[in-house]
């Protein structure tokens, strides 16, 4: 490798001190979004000079990224969002903070998200919600909504997300750029705080495939810390081929419901005709257990939350809201009814009761037999020489701030389309196909575990398509 520090293979210029600046000033005029809680000219600098220090520039050189806040980083707080940890600092990085590190990028900030990463519209955060970067009255989509917003308005480069249910696709499509969920197992989770931890994986944002792409590279591979990581090298970014000969592509009908919206089905139509022009075979399939997904994924990951989050106790962690008299049963319900916001405690309420003695059989147990049933879907059209499934990313562009959040069932249904991935431990990523109204359409590709190369060369192939046909019109 040519000794380029400071620079990145684009060609782009700059040291890591002249991002660095860049940076902060691009920080700054994103602020009225509310995408960020925590960053400093200070700190941007300390990773500025770090880049320029570095002997050899890494495939990442000066590029800034931000990190959901539920991703631990020792020089600063790691809050998921919610008052349990107002001002929490891990002893420890995650080991994507190190990865993105050696690779040169530069930590920008930590963002905003939903309270622990539960929630479809960053809503849920106990720091104020996050503004959509076109439309200040709509939601950029969650959780990972501050990571999303802050990417598309152009205040970093690149953003880690968390994904259970959908929380890197939904927020990406909204905001009309690209999310990727990684193979369960592909990047290490040590340090991204744990949520529902069967379902859990660092996902990544950024303006097109490339940089989101390179920087799923940069973090993959095998952590003998995260004993769920895969034993597999890391990922190098694929060659983009002209066209899509000798792919074919299964689209799913169950994703095209009769009450799909009518500018989402017209953009993913589009890109299907564009899919097949570039030489792809389509292919009409089925995955009979799709409607189960919803279900499935609201008893499972509430059950597993419950227990994750059994840790928040005011002994271990944060703050501790004591009542002043009492024994400690006082003082745990006094630090975890304070510390959780609503949707939080919800979800442990419904987890505790799922896992509980009388219902553990008709609904744990069951969800799980759904789970493996909604996992056979994808293995058998995968077996069946379907090699990429595209779908739309979500059922709807984004919605206005307030319209779901009295109503947990709605919000919810913003993950139909993406939560299927994760109970199946597959990769997929959103890449946006258009407008509807004005609005972002993100379109969704779903490959097998371990199939993020194919699914990166489709999704450039389709993303050059898509720039293309825009630019005609
Ligand atoms: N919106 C889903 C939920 O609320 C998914 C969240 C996520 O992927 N972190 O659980």
């Amino acid at each position: 490798m040519t000794a380029t520090a400071g620079r990145d293979p684009s060609g782009r210029k700059g040291s890591g001190a002249a991002t660095a600046r860049e940076t902060g000033v691009r920080l700054a005029k994103a602020e009225p979004l509310n995408a960020v809680l925590h960053w400093s000219q200070e700190l941007l600098e300390a990773e500025g000079a770090r880049v320029d220090a570095m002997p050899v520039a890494g495939p990442l050189a000066a590029m800034p990224v931000a990190l959901k806040d539920n991703i631990v980083t020792v020089e600063q707080p790691t809050t998921c969002a919610s008052r349990i940890l107002e001002g929490y600092v891990s002893p420890y990085n995650a080991t994507v903070v190190e990865r993105l590190r050696a690779a040169g990028a530069l930590i920008a900030a930590k963002t905003n998200l939903d309270e622990f990463a539960m929630g479809s519209s960053t809503e849920h955060s106990a720091f104020g919600r996050t503004q959509h970067p076109e439309q200040p009255d709509l939601v950029p989509g969650g959780s990972s909504g501050g990571s999303a917003a802050l990417v598309a308005s152009g205040g970093a480069d690149a953003a880690l997300g968390s994904e259970t249910g959908g929380s890197v696709r939904q927020p990406a499509s909204f905001c009309g750029i690209v999310g990727i969920k990684p193979t369960y197992g592909r990047v290490s989770r040590y340090g991204l705080v744990a949520f529902g931890s069967s379902l859990d994986q660092i996902g990544m944002f950024g303006r097109d495939v490339r940089t989101a792409g390179r920087v799923l590279c940069a973090i993959s591979g095998r952590d003998p810390n995260d004993a769920t990581s895969a034993d597999r090298p890391p990922l190098e970014f694929p060659e983009i081929p002209n066209d899509l000969l000798g792919f074919t592509i299964g689209v799913p009908k169950e994703y095209f419901p009769d009450d799909l919206d009518a500018g989402v089905r017209a953009a993913c139509d589009r890109a299907i005709a564009h899919l097949r022009k570039a030489g792809a075979k389509i292919k009409q399939v089925s995955l009979p257990h799709t409607g189960l997904a919803i279900p499935t994924y609201y008893i499972l990951a509430p059950a597993e939350a419950s227990s994750n989050l059994a840790r928040y106790d005011g002994v271990r962690y944060g703050p501790r809201y004591a009542p002043g008299e009492g024994d400690v049963q006082a003082m745990y319900r006094a630090t975890r009814g304070v510390g959780f916001g609503p949707e939080v405690r919800r979800r442990i309420i419904v987890g505790t009761y799922v896992l509980s003695a009388g219902y553990y059989d008709a609904y744990y147990r069951k969800a799980l037999r759904a789970r493996w049933l909604i996992a056979r879907d994808f293995d058998s059209v995968f077996a069946g020489g379907v090699d990429l499934l595209f779908t739309p990313s979500t059922p709807t562009t984004a919605f206005r701030a307030g319209d779901k959040l009295e109503d947990p069932v709605a919000m919810y249904l913003a993950d139909v389309f993406s939560c299927p991935a994760n109970l199946a431990w597959v990769t997929a990523l959103s890449v946006p196909v258009g407008r509807s109204d004005g609005l972002p359409v993100g379109g969704q590709f779903i490959a097998p575990q371990f199939g993020e190369a194919r699914m990166l060369q489709a999704a450039s192939v389709l993303e050059a398509l898509v720039d293309r046909a825009a630019e005609a019109r």
